[in-house]
């Protein structure tokens, strides 16, 4: 057991522990029996473990005074995410029910499923995150659910749960709420004054797809709702600029997920997707989840998940939208006939590969943003080439301390005492430069 606090009485959990006290929950409760905290904190951390959109790059640094300081450990429950500046930050991540009166296909929680089911109430919730955090165990809350009674009553528990960490426990921490698109607008205004990021997931890349697998979502009213938030933040950073007490609304903005290889949906289909989102809603992620079979699977699912590494090539592609300078439509070019991203290599180099004629690139001379094009370059590599080329004319080796394999680089670039000459253009350059097939599958498995 990785919380040996929760067996004893070292934790009080408020008035709320009766779950049938909420009307309509009655059957559920008397369902459920009395589950002991740890076994619904069993129930609810694994259950969650589904969703990928919990990072938290993109937060603002919070006065942490009567805070513990940093802590870390791993155990249920507990996600790890990197912020911008590379500190690693610790999650509870946790649903406050994976009881649904929705049926998605691809979902464990759904309403068909035969899982075991548990609740929190809020407070419980609140004083479980508390608690880890008083132990330097998290440093914040990523809180999702699956729908209970409705909607609205769903994402007022989430929005109470919120609620009483700031305005009771004057909790300071990092909170991240996935908000229920189909809830009143004002309840997802109200989650978006308490947490530091909402995030709406629009499931799956087309809207043919989400009709299919999740009969009961809509993609107008999820866009809507995403719609919202993104003028929320809008009109509450025009405020601030305006009134130095303005409330803040979700300064770390917000993100999505997409299920991956759970319908028919191609790589470009879901890059272009992405490439939507990001402009139309300015979120700060979009997320990829590769669909994985659950126990009990729908028929209209596959029965094998796609491999780890096309989700890999997804977080690639979308790097190069949001860092490289890459349109979506660029990197789709970089797709087979088929419009999927080769698994062997990544998007950038594919596409390096299929556009030869724009390189090599004279690393002494060209512009930053084609640079950025070069395989094995990243950010920044080259703003310190950028940055060196300044002062002197660089050679080879200068670029080879920058990056991890100067192989992958010396095709695609010129230097002063370098020239790649037939190199470019090799008929067997993507074998040459491709990882080798066993890293691949080690890395797929
Ligand atoms: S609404 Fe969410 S929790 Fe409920 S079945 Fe759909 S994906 Fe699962």
């Amino acid at each position: 057991m990785k919380w040996p606090f929760l067996a004893g009485a070292a934790i009080s959990f408020g008035q709320n522990q009766n779950v049938a006290s909420h009307s309509g929950l009655r059957t559920y409760s008397e369902q459920m029996g009395s589950l002991s905290t740890i076994e619904k904190l069993g129930i609810l951390a694994d259950a969650a473990k589904y969703d990928a959109s919990c990072a938290s790059s993109g937060t603002a640094k919070k006065n942490s005074i009567g805070g513990k300081g940093v802590g870390s450990t791993e155990g249920m429950g507990i996600c790890h995410a990197y912020t911008p500046d590379g500190r690693c930050i610790s999650l509870l991540k946790i649903l406050l029910t994976n009881h649904c009166i929705f049926d998605c296909h691809y979902c464990i929680n759904r309403k068909s499923s035969n899982v075991r089911r548990a609740r929190f109430t809020p407070q419980e919730i609140a004083d479980l995150t508390i608690s880890f955090y008083k132990r330097n165990y998290i440093e914040g809350l990523f809180l999702s659910s699956g729908i209970i009674k409705s909607s609205n009553f769903t994402m007022e528990q989430m929005v109470e749960t919120a609620r009483i960490l700031r305005e009771e426990m004057d909790f300071r921490g990092y909170i991240h709420l996935k908000t229920i698109p189909e809830a009143d607008p004002e309840l997802v205004h109200q989650a978006g004054l308490l947490a530091d990021r909402v995030s709406i997931n629009v499931e799956l890349p087309t809207d043919s797809g989400l009709t299919r697998l999740a009969p009961d979502k809509n993609a107008r009213q999820i866009e809507g709702a995403m719609g919202k938030v993104k003028s929320d933040i809008v009109e509450t950073k025009d405020a601030r600029k305006r009134f130095k007490h303005a409330p803040r609304f979700a300064p770390a903005g917000q993100s999505t997920q997409m299920i991956v290889g759970a319908d028919a949906a191609n790589d470009s289909d879901i890059m272009g997707k992405a490439s939507r989102l990001y402009k139309g809603f300015r979120l700060r992620r979009v997320y990829y989840s590769a669909f994985s079979p659950i126990p009990d699977a729908s028929a209209v699912l596959p029965l094998k998940r796609p491999p780890l590494i096309r989700e890999h090539r997804l977080y690639q592609s979308d790097w190069l939208m949001r860092f490289y300078g890459y349109q979506a439509s660029e990197v789709m070019q970089a797709t087979d006939g088929d419009g999927n991203l080769p698994l062997d290599i990544d998007p950038k180099l594919a596409w390096a590969l299929k556009f030869r004629e724009q390189f090599p690139l004279d690393v002494n001379r060209a512009p930053k943003e084609l640079l950025l094009r070069v395989p094995g370059l990243g950010v920044t590599a080259v703003q310190r080439i950028v940055a060196a080329r300044r002062h002197r004319t660089l050679r080879l080796d200068d670029v080879g301390k920058l990056t991890v394999s100067i192989a992958k680089v010396r095709p695609f670039i010129c230097a002063l005492d370098w020239r790649p000459t037939a190199l470019t253009d090799r008929a067997d350059l993507r074998a040459l430069l491709a990882p080798k097939q066993e890293q691949l599958e080690l890395f797929a498995s």
